[in-house]
């Protein structure tokens, strides 16, 4: 069982501030991913999938407040949380003004101690969960979940799935096109849940796989990192 850290990925040109931020965050127990221009952390959050994006506000280049509006405008990256970091208080009122999506905003100067906070408390409000309440109808690539009647049907066979498989495979299929860490998934859709009797992801993800039979490869494998439903 690998045990997958989450992933913060950091967007910011200042040097020493970059520094102290992933210092803090590794320290933590986070793995940080930072990068000093808007293009480069763009094209990272694309390729990456982090659980957490912190995004300073003036950047050379592309800035903070257009990197936002394009994540959160493109289905595959939307659900990622995002704290913007702001060198005034006026401009985190700009940033929430203009209704972005930014979950959350921290000012220069802020502590360390602080923006652990909004970090542990962003990634635990876990928008994911929100999403995955609102679709109860999933039609993808001949693969239909019917959340409210629990039913799943696989190129038109109606396929038994027990609560574990379901609930992980409406996870899969509510974010195609995102990667997940096995980690991110056992506490995202297993939770807490006493029921569930293997806490081993990979033994379900196997077991819908076969009873999916020919769209088993909806599911894809992400070596090293966890798994992906087809986008
Ligand atoms: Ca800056």
């Amino acid at each position: 069982m690998v045990n997958q850290k989450e992933r913060v990925l950091l967007v910011e040109d200042e040097g020493d501030i970059r520094d102290v931020i992933e210092y803090n965050l590794e320290r933590e127990g986070y793995l940080t991913l930072a990068f000093d221009n808007g293009e480069a952390g763009l094209e990272a959050i694309r390729n990456e999938s982090p659980d957490l994006v912190l995004l300073d506000l003036m950047l050379p280049g592309i800035d903070g407040l257009e990197i936002c509006r394009q994540i959160k405008e493109d289905p595959t990256t939307r659900d990622i949380p995002i704290i913007m970091i702001t060198a005034k208080t006026e401009e985190s009122d700009v940033v929430l003004g203009l209704g972005v999506g930014a979950d959350d905003y921290v000012n220069k100067p802020f502590s360390p101690q602080e923006l652990i906070a909004r970090v542990k408390s962003v990634l635990r409000r876990a928008p994911l969960k929100q999403t995955l309440e609102d679709k109860s109808l999933i039609n993808r690539h001949g693969l239909v979940i019917d959340r409210s009647r629990h039913k799943v049907t696989s190129a038109g066979e109606q396929i038994t799935l027990t609560a574990t498989e379901f609930r992980l495979l409406h996870f899969f299929a509510s974010h195609p096109g995102r990667v997940f860490s096995r980690d991110h998934l056992l506490s995202r859709v297993i939770g807490d849940d006493a029921v569930v009797i293997d806490r081993n992801i990979d033994v379900h993800v196997r077991s819908i796989r076969k009873k999916m039979g020919a769209l088993r490869g909806l599911i894809e494998t992400v070596r090293g990192v966890g798994y992906r439903f087809k986008d």
